[in-house]
């Protein structure tokens, strides 16, 4: 029996993503060191947990295993912590990632489906964004992404190892069905965070300025329903199998939406008055981020079908209420 080798599968993509491949009748192997990831989130599939830091537990997954493809949505993503501790993340996402990719050579598995960001992009010189833009990341968490994408370019050629490169905008939703959404520690995040204020569990949701080059002064982003993101990871997986070709695309809904728009529309959608403070500027937030995804909308033929905003809410809202009664129990 072969194996998709699903690396970070019980996180909050990669997740979505093990629950794609199962409506579509692959067999799926996890594997997770759990420091973000939640074992709650892997049912009935095989669960191997162990560390890409650690090259003999890959080996280890690789010999029980037969994998014929690897996702890999193993990293570390907090850009302001990449700033405070670049060591965390170049080990993480980089060395680790060099490990996983030595087990696959050693293995001889040639296809490998990667999680980039539009954060390698850095600066947005025009909006929306394609894969023309250049790539001048900011940080060294987009830094990390940028690399491998890099070291893939020269693996393909030296090894053969064929890859699809997705860089996704602002992820969020939940799953329609399964008990599965966001949940950071810390959150982050824009729409948990808003929705956290919405339930009561927070007083208030800090905006981080209000300055901005924009119609109401708060940042516009692109948010992108995780399960849309999910199905992406599927029709790029089928592509490199049918065609061999590696390829990288942007996944976005290219729509934009501010910040004052998203807690406008939590408030709609939860029934709730949510406080807003206006706070300082993050550092290193553009005005605008916004996809154009018209190559992985052609290539792959993909296109979004939960990523209008009101889904994204709802199904996030929903989730939110389950993993509240979770964390209780
Ligand atoms: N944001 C905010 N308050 C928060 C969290 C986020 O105003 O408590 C803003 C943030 O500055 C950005 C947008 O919401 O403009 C989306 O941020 P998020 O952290 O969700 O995603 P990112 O764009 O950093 O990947």
């Amino acid at each position: 029996m072969k194996y998709i080798l699903v690396c970070g599968g019980a996180g909050y993509i990669g997740s979505h993503c093990v629950e794609e491949l199962l409506k579509k009748k692959y067999n799926v192997v996890v594997f997770d060191n759990l420091v973000y990831g939640h074992r709650e989130f892997v049912e009935d599939i095989p669960f191997f947990e162990g560390d890409l830091n650690d090259i003999d537990s890959i080996r280890n997954c690789f010999k029980k295993y037969n994998i014929e493809s690897v996702m890999h949505f193993s990293a570390f993503a907090y850009v302001g912590e990449s700033v405070i501790d670049p060591q965390k993340y170049y080990f993480n996402n980089v060395v680790n990632t060099l490990n996983l990719l030595k087990v696959m050579n050693e293995f001889n598995v040639k296809e490998f489906i990667f999680s980039s960001t539009c954060a390698t992009y850095g600066n947005p010189q025009f909006i929306p964004m394609n894969e023309k833009h250049g790539q001048n990341p900011v940080n060294p968490y987009g830094k990390t992404k940028f690399f491998v994408e890099n070291i893939l370019k020269d693996y393909e050629k030296s090894y053969g190892i064929k890859h699809i490169i997705f860089r996704y905008f602002n992820a969020a939703g939940a799953s329609l069905t399964k008990n599965i959404g966001e949940w950071h520690n810390p959150e982050t995040h824009l729409i948990p965070l808003v929705l956290d204020a919405a339930s009561g569990k927070r007083k208030n949701i800090t905006i981080f300025g209000d300055d901005y080059n924009t119609a109401d002064g708060t940042c516009i982003r692109d948010y992108i329903h995780v399960i849309d993101i999910a199905h992406a990871h599927i029709l790029g997986l089928e592509y490199l199998k049918k065609t061999g070709d590696s390829d990288f695309f942007n996944i976005g809904s290219e729509k934009g939406f501010s910040v004052q728009e998203i807690i406008s529309k939590c408030e709609e959608i939860t029934g709730n008055k949510i406080e807003r403070i206006i706070g300082q500027r993050r550092e290193g937030d553009p005005d605008i981020l916004i996809a154009d995804s018209s190559k992985i909308k052609k290539v792959l033929k993909w296109k979004p079908r939960f990523s209008d905003i009101h889904t994204v809410i709802e199904s996030a809202w929903k989730w939110q209420s389950k993993l509240n009664l979770l964390i209780k129990n």
